[in-house]
């Protein structure tokens, strides 16, 4: 049995296996790569619908997708691993750097270009204490928002730092890879690594020269 069944309760609702949020216990579709169950994937699907009709919401949609995504790391495998490093990288750039959640997005983009490597990372025990559905709490309903845009970036800043806090055993690893693409004011852009994580992979031997 799942653990998701093990601790299902009389409300009909399960934990996530990845943000541990009790959602609903429906069918549904979930992400190939994203760890979330289907309760958890459609509050997720409601947020992104939310920011259509909110323009606060819309404005920090790139950093609540790097939360998201790097709270639900799936089980290990090549693109998962991409996925929690290149989020990572992005939270990091944006809380500890000052970066914009736009250029998260394109840092994202220049680490994913070559199509790396990713060690994976173990994932946290503790998720964090904040998930998708604090967000859709705040963020109001169909009928429009009900914070401001101040409050519902402040809302999604706050789960960033909360899964950022989470996965603080890599941070050290996470920086070092964020030094690539969004060095720290003051730092120069390191030489980007083909492979992402502590082990180098040996060099392919050089086919280059006069022919
Ligand atoms: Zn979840």
């Amino acid at each position: 049995m799942s653990v998701a069944g093990e601790r299902s309760n009389v409300s009909g609702l399960v934990p996530c296996p990845d943000c541990h949020a009790l959602v609903p216990d429906v069918d549904g579709p979930t992400h190939a790569d994203i760890g979330a169950n289907a309760g958890c994937w459609a509050a997720w699907g409601q947020l992104q619908a939310r920011a259509y009709a909110d323009p606060g919401l819309a404005a920090v949609m790139p950093l609540a997708v790097d939360a998201y995504a790097a709270q639900h790391h799936g089980v290990e495998g090549r693109r998962q691993a991409q996925s929690v490093w290149v989020h990572l990288v992005s939270i990091c750039a944006i809380l500890e750097r000052g970066r914009s959640p736009v250029e998260g997005m394109r840092f994202k983009q220049d680490l994913l270009r070559d199509d790396p490597v990713s060690a994976w990372l173990a994932p946290p025990a503790d998720p964090g204490a904040v998930t998708v559905l604090d967000i859709v709490g705040t963020a109001g309903d169909a009928a429009g928002p009900t914070a401001t845009a101040e409050a519902t970036a402040a809302a999604v800043r706050r789960w960033a730092a909360s899964v950022w806090a989470a996965w603080s055993a890599h941070h050290d690893a996470i920086r070092a890879r964020a030094d690539e693409v969004a060095p720290p004011p003051g730092a120069a852009r390191r030489t980007r690594n083909r492979r992402f994580g502590p082990t180098p992979r040996p060099a392919p031997r050089a086919t280059v020269g006069p022919r």
